[in-house]
């Protein structure tokens, strides 16, 4: 596994729509894994694609610590309710904003082995899901923030 690097705000790949993948080579999963590693060490709790400067449609995110959940081709499906809280993104380093979310949604994806499943989350893990497919749209949250805070 290695460590990526995490593009920032105002690097252009980050306003780019990512494309679908195709077929699940062992690239696709060495890059989950990458991911998965660059996520954890910048103590992240999502990571999209774009933001490691490849523009295809994955997602990881593990808001519980060894629950790794790994997105291809991710659809929101269902959402619902409202929450507003704290959000940050590590591709916007030192600052925060709140955002307001559905409470509850629902993503259809793609396995590493090619299955469909779907999975529903609720509060942070909802919230992760919004802003991680947002990235692969090529929305930050920071687009729809109703107030942004600096850390410090
Ligand atoms: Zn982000």
């Amino acid at each position: 596994m290695a460590k990526l690097r995490i593009l920032k705000v105002g690097d252009s790949t980050l306003r780019k729509v990512c494309r679908p993948v195709d077929t699940i080579t062992p690239r696709v999963l060495t890059l989950l894994d990458d991911m998965a590693e660059t996520m954890r060490a910048a103590n992240g709790v999502g990571l999209a694609a774009p933001q490691v400067g490849v523009l295809r449609r994955i997602v990881v995110i593990e808001v519980e610590e060894g629950q790794l959940i790994e997105l291809i081709n991710p659809k929101i499906i269902a959402y619902s309710g409202e929450q507003e809280s704290e959000e940050g993104c590590l591709s916007v380093p030192g600052r925060w904003g709140i955002t307001r979310r559905p409470m509850h949604v629902t993503v259809r994806a793609l396995n590493r082995k090619g299955e469909t499943f779907d999975i529903t989350g609720s509060g942070l893990l909802a919230k992760a899901f919004c802003h991680e497919l947002d990235h692969l749209d090529g929305k930050l949250y920071i687009d729809c923030a109703l107030q942004m805070l600096d850390t410090e």
